[in-house]
């Protein structure tokens, strides 16, 4: 019995010792800014346990609680989330106070309190979008590019286009400038860009963005696969498709599973901010590689043939092929930062120069590499030889533009005038 007591006495020292509060997080909570509709979501911990939460609203002399709970058990870790929707609060400042307690004997059995007075502003006001530029001219598979103001700040603005979310970037003037496609994949009909933007309180404006959608045709094209290249290209096939047992299957597979898992990598590598530039980093226009015939176009319809002339697939060419010489040396396009130096797939060796705001200049199936990510390049720089890594069957470089990784014609960016008309003089508007 005495043991039992003094076994209980130890209990009650170590569960007194805890005489510290939970520690309480809430978020969104770094703003100070909160909509109506917002969830916030508390996480709670306390080694002694979570015993209860209160949530209050106050404003001036009323308050309101929006949140009362006690935990049957203690656990170390609770969270809870809770709205203000119910409060009916009017715009403006207002206070969230939140008290946690813990399951500890502390305060002769209250437990520790944890006590935090955050203010806040409820703002339930949606941001205000005005596009400053006129609407853009995008042919299919071609870029665009608006200026547009927002009303408030924003923790995410830019062009929704279907599945795909182009960022706009502020600038110096305080004006936000966004470049986005016009996917090849999408025709003028189904070509809906959306123009959005969202506050620090999370409420939303989101409507039409209105631009001039041009149809444009492209090629089509037979591409032969003979034995011959499943031969040349073998080894590598088989390192692509390891799953698959012929050399003809693996080509199949190399040129759509592979090719699917490809274009969703040029995709996250152009959604990581750490490999955007906010500004452009260059001046006049793109060039492409010197001397070099073209052997391919963006947006030729290629149906693959065999031996015997019988189909076996069909995809959509998404640059230019440019044939000069064996290892001929390729130059940077334009200025920009070195975001990719890899092999990927059927691009074989490839580079990714960002040139500011999602665009990238791409150069597929190198043979050699000069430069290293994260390298700041000039226009014309050498940054690698051509070759015939990935699915290339004769030495080229398949050269590239993404506009947020999303291929696009690089005849425009080639185009000095396009380029002042459709890019650089429509960014320079003052407002
Ligand atoms: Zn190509």
């Amino acid at each position: 019995m005495l043991l039992i007591l003094a076994l209980a006495a130890v209990g009650a020292y170590f569960l007194m010792r805890d005489l510290s509060g939970p520690s309480v997080t809430l978020t969104p909570g770094n703003t100070g800014r909160i909509g109506l509709a917002q969830t916030m979501e508390l996480n709670m911990s306390d080694k002694s346990g979570i015993q209860s939460v209160t949530v209050t609203v106050k404003r001036g002399e009323q308050f309101m609680t929006v949140l009362q709970q006690a935990f049957p058990t203690l656990e170390t870790s609770q969270k809870v989330s809770f709205s203000l929707k119910e409060t009916r609060l009017p715009e403006g400042a207002f206070e969230l106070e939140i008290r946690v307690v813990d399951g500890s004997y502390a305060g002769f059995g209250r437990g520790n309190t944890t006590t935090l007075n955050l203010p806040m502003i409820l703002d339930s006001q949606p941001p205000r979008i005005a596009v400053k530029t006129g609407p853009p001219a995008l042919y299919r598979g071609g870029s665009g590019l608006i200026v547009y103001t927002v009303s408030e700040d924003v923790d995410k603005t830019g062009v929704q286009v279907g599945d795909l979310f182009f960022p706009g970037y502020k600038q110096d003037n305080g004006g936000y400038v966004c470049l986005f496609p016009f996917p090849i994949s999408l025709t003028t009909g189904s070509f809906q860009p959306e123009i959005m933007a969202r506050d620090l309180a999370g409420n939303l404006t989101s409507s039409r963005l209105l631009v001039h959608a041009l149809n444009r045709n492209y090629r089509s094209d037979t591409l032969n696969i003979p034995e011959s290249f499943l031969n040349f290209k073998a080894d590598e096939l088989a390192q692509l498709c390891p799953e698959e047992s012929s050399p003809l299957t693996q080509y199949l597979c190399a040129n759509n599973k592979v090719r699917i898992g490809n274009d969703a990598k040029l995709i996250e590598v152009a959604s990581n901010p750490a490999n955007v530039s906010p500004r452009f980093l260059w001046k006049g226009s793109f060039r492409s590689l010197p001397r070099a015939a073209v052997k391919a176009n963006f947006g030729d319809f290629r149906t693959y043939v065999d031996g015997d002339k019988q189909k076996i697939d069909e995809q959509t060419h998404m640059g230019l092929d440019l044939a000069s010489v064996a290892h001929a040396e390729v130059p940077a396009s334009q200025d920009g930062r070195v975001v990719w130096v890899d092999y990927l797939g059927i691009h074989g060796n490839m580079i990714l120069i960002e040139h500011g705001l999602g665009l990238m200049t791409q150069y597929s199936h190198l043979s050699e590499y000069s430069v290293k990510v994260g390298d700041v390049v000039k226009a014309g720089q050498i940054i690698g030889r051509t070759g015939t890594s990935g699915l290339a069957g004769g030495d080229h470089l398949h050269f590239g533009v993404l506009v947020g990784g999303i291929p696009v014609q690089p005849l425009e960016w080639l185009d000095a005038s396009w380029v002042k008309n459709n890019i650089t003089s429509r960014q320079n508007i003052s407002f």
